[in-house]
């Protein structure tokens, strides 16, 4: 990892699992630029999920949103980068899918506000990416590697 990167978490959700999505979610982070260092497709368990969710336990929605995220099998990814969280974060576009810009993810494929397609750490909450991949994440299944731009790009 070169020293100006950044790593940040990223879940393609099970509604992007159920509707075929994975596929363009991780081509929209390459396409950017961005590395992926890891990815793991599991399912998501209760205790799992209240912890990565934790800020939003007492909420309305929250009981919602840990049924909805341990729905199905979710595809979690660590994403590398200059301003890697910030990046992903633009890309996904705003939390409610039917407000988000088109261009982002989440205006041109998501559903609504809980069907939203992609999780991504928050770059406003300090750490919050470094939090998340160590919860899904060994350090062991991370992969420290560059694009080798010299060889592949003509
Ligand atoms: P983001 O995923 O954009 O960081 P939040 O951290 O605010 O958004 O919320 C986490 C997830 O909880 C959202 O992605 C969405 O799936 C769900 N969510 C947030 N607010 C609501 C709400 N008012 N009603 C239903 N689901 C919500
Ligand atoms: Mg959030």
């Amino acid at each position: 990892m070169s020293h100006h990167d950044e790593r940040t978490f990223v879940m393609a959700k099970p509604d992007a699992v159920q509707r075929g999505q994975i596929g363009e979610i991780v081509s929209r982070l390459e396409g950017k630029g961005l590395t992926m260092v890891g990815g793991k497709f599991m399912q998501i368990d209760e205790e799992l999920a209240h912890e990565h969710y934790g800020e939003h336990e007492g909420k309305p929605f929250f009981e919602g949103l840990v049924d909805f995220i341990t729905s199905g099998p979710v595809f979690a990814m660590v994403w590398e980068g200059a301003d890697a969280t910030r990046q992903v974060r633009r890309l996904m576009g705003a939390t409610d899918a039917q407000e988000a810009q088109p261009g982002t993810i989440r205006g041109d494929l998501g559903n609504d506000l809980g069907h939203n397609l992609i999780h991504g750490s928050d770059h406003e909450d300090e750490g919050a990416n470094e939090r998340e991949i160590e919860l899904f994440f060994d350090e062991s299944e991370l992969v420290d590697w560059e694009h080798d731009t010299a060889t592949w790009v003509y």
